[in-house]
């Protein structure tokens, strides 16, 4: 007996709908959920094969613990885990107080596990010792929509690719890391003469179909972003009225960007005037253009400052509220942007609210019934801070969810000297990761989000319901169950008798908030498909495009130019340390590896590490394709596979972040952006070393 179940896959920030055939309790075969606005039925060669990422022979199916860490971790039962994580907590806390536990969370878990953690730690623990591998992803992004637009949230939605006709994508391989709004963007360009622009030191799959592709110098898209609206003030394209009557801070963007003329841009950037003239004529020629990033400007320490540039330029043109218009940041995991609406992230609450300010720390403790002043008013540390406070003693105990930090976190040597030091590790995940298996105190196993009901939110303000498919295997639960269960082994009241129960109490908590309301979005609506917030009433349709009205959510409705000052990335190219080392992703591997490592398909094209080296930096070191070479920076080194790429600036290495084995993280530098504490994983500067065999 078969039936068909309609999910969201699980994968990148794109969110396509999916529908599973299930049959006698096992997927059978996956498709494109036709009705989904995001991919119209179309997969990208990881959703196409996601059945065969379900049963991945690295699955935690049992609870599992250790009392010393040199052993191996045992199966027990699950209520002795939780036994075990609640008696371990708590006896924590009588000795060092709440603020001594920290919980790390991820952008693949669902809306309703992390309000729940969200709730538990900020609200009834009064801390805010948590965070998420959003700060690795998309807080840069975050904390410049807050500072322009006055919160957070992207404006675009994925049907203004087929009214855009011009693209400015920056620090984004969009075909291979969001390969489905790349096709959609591909046929705008081949089929309705779209132009379109890249920036990136690569030249990747993205720019295929570039109109113009800007290997500008990396760290130098501030100076890049402020160059291009020079030119836009200077030819005419600026929207004075739309400034006027939408906007503050306009004389001083203005005066800012008077010195970033197109010879002292290519100055800064490595490209030529000629080039940097055109992107600009470009720009000037076109009425509706969308931007999009991602980790190429989030994921550096003048991330801030990047985006807002970005966003400065679509102010500055009022091509944004419009169709076809608009800056749009682009997710990396399937549900990056639920977690920072529900407040996983250190210094948020539910609804894009702030723990620092007090109306915010007010209406939720109201919302909660807990005492006024439960709430602590100052952010609590981020993902690195809090990883550095463990390695001081400062934090004793760590509840990892969904994630694996010694894989993924900058200069990870940090990472294992931060766990080794903790006085207690729980890993609760669907996988038995590096962090679960070497440092994991408790494991406690997870139902995966093909097994339990929930929701995602994708980069377009989708909201999704997953539906389970089949039972979770051996003892697995789902996430907030097996959060709710510690939490009340603890003490601590909370009782929600399943995941809908904490998707309305937390949907009640945004109605009208503006604009992130969706207390119109019940599981009840989403059964009939994804709604797009704001969705502030029951028989709300959803809304396309924010600012659609020229009123941003500033408190006078004025969105705000912020000046954008370049700042070099902290780590550059030496005598020493010659190359550029950046890092990214390829189209059929997905982050550390645990979903797509058993997927034979996947793994036909890169079967490993390899590090990609421009032809003449090849032959100057005398190595060839093929060749094992050690890459040594200043924190550590790793060997990787030579592939030769003519697309790559002389100067500039890329690798990979998937493998364990020739992981860049082993050289990763911890620079973060001062603003959103986003660490610089997209440059630092390493030495090429050949290995001599024998
Ligand atoms: Fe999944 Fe992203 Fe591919 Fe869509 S584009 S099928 S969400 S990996």
């Amino acid at each position: 007996m078969s039936n068909v179940v309609r999910s969201q896959c699980p994968y990148c920030g794109v969110g396509c709908g999916i529908e599973l055939t299930v049959n006698d309790g096992k997927v059978v075969r996956v498709t494109g959920d036709s009705a989904h606005p995001a991919n119209q039925g179309k997969l990208c060669i990881k959703g196409a094969t996601i059945e065969q990422m379900l049963t991945p022979t690295t699955r935690l199916t049992h609870a599992q613990i250790r009392t010393d860490r040199n052993a191996a971790l045992r199966s027990v039962g699950l209520d002795q885990a939780l036994d075990h994580a609640a008696q371990r907590l708590n006896a924590i806390r009588q000795q060092y107080g709440n603020e001594a536990i920290g919980f790390y969370l991820s952008g693949q878990l669902t809306n309703e596990t992390s309000y729940l953690v969200t709730k538990l730690c900020k609200g009834l623990m009064g801390t805010n010792t948590m965070d998420a591998n959003s700060r690795l992803c998309m807080a840069s992004a975050v904390a410049a929509y807050t500072r322009t637009l006055g919160t957070d949230g992207p404006p675009c939605s994925y049907s203004d690719i087929e009214q855009a006709d011009c693209f400015l994508i920056v620090g984004s391989n969009t075909a291979e890391c969001h390969p489905i709004v790349y096709r959609r963007i591909e046929q705008q360009v081949r089929k309705h003469g779209a132009t379109l622009i890249v920036v990136d030191p690569r030249r990747t799959q993205t720019s295929r179909y570039a109109s113009l592709h800007l290997a500008a110098a990396p760290g130098s898209d501030t100076a890049l972003l402020n160059g291009l609206l020079h030119i836009l003030i200077r030819d005419g394209a600026v929207d004075y009225e739309f400034i006027a009557q939408h906007t503050t801070g306009w004389s001083e963007i203005a005066e800012a960007v008077t010195g970033w003329t197109p010879a002292q841009t290519a100055l800064a950037t490595g490209l030529t005037v000629e080039e940097v003239e055109t992107a600009g004529a470009m720009l000037v020629a076109s009425q509706r253009t969308l931007s999009m990033w991602s980790m190429g400007v989030n994921q550096s320490r003048n991330g801030v400052a990047k985006a807002t540039a970005i966003i400065n330029m679509h102010l500055a043109t009022g091509r944004i509220g419009k169709p076809g218009c608009g800056p749009f940041s682009l997710t990396g995991q399937p549900n990056a942007m639920g977690g920072r609406e529900v407040g996983y992230l250190a210094h948020q609450l539910p609804g894009y609210r702030r723990v620092d300010v007090a109306e915010h720390r007010t209406a939720i403790e109201q919302a909660w019934g807990i005492p006024v002043g439960s709430i602590n008013s100052t952010p609590g540390p981020d993902a690195q801070t809090m990883f550095n406070q463990l390695a001081e003693g400062k934090l004793k105990a760590i509840w990892i969810i969904g994630t694996n930090p010694l894989h993924s976190m900058p200069n990870n040597s940090t990472i294992r000297a931060a766990l080794e030091k903790a006085e207690l590790v729980i890993v609760q995940d669907v996988y038995n990761t590096s962090s679960c298996l070497a440092y994991a105190d408790i494991a406690l196993p997870a139902a995966q989000w093909a097994e339990s009901i929930g929701t995602f939110t994708a980069s377009d303000r989708h909201i999704t319901l997953l539906n389970p498919a089949y039972p979770a295997p051996g003892d697995a639960m789902p996430d907030w169950w097996l959060v709710q269960a510690v939490a009340q082994r603890m003490d601590f009241e909370l009782n929600f008798a399943n995941a809908e129960a904490i998707w309305d109490e937390y949907r009640g908590l945004t109605a009208g908030r503006y604009p992130l309301d969706v207390s119109g979005v019940s599981y009840e609506r989403l059964g009939n498909g994804p709604i797009q917030w704001p969705c502030p009433a029951e028989d709300h349709a959803g809304t396309v495009r924010l600012y659609s009205d020229g009123r941003f959510a500033t408190a006078n409705g004025r969105a705000n130019f912020q000046v954008t000052i370049p700042v070099e990335p902290a780590e550059v190219p030496s005598y020493e340390f010659p190359f550029w080392l950046t890092t990214g992703r390829v189209l059929e591997q997905w982050h550390t590896r645990t979903r797509t490592a058993n997927v034979a398909k996947l793994n036909q094209r890169h079967n490993g590490s390899f590090i990609e080296i421009h032809p003449d930096d090849a032959n100057t070191l005398g190595v060839s394709a093929g060749e094992k070479i050690a890459v040594i920076g200043r924190r550590g080194s790793c060997t990787s596979i030579v592939q030769i790429n003519p697309e790559i600036m002389p100067g500039c290495l890329f690798m990979p972040i998937h493998w364990e084995d020739g992981n860049p993280n082993v050289l990763s530098i911890n620079a973060a952006d001062p603003i959103s504490k986003q660490p610089e994983l997209k440059a630092c500067a390493v030495q090429l070393r050949p290995i001599v065999e024998g």
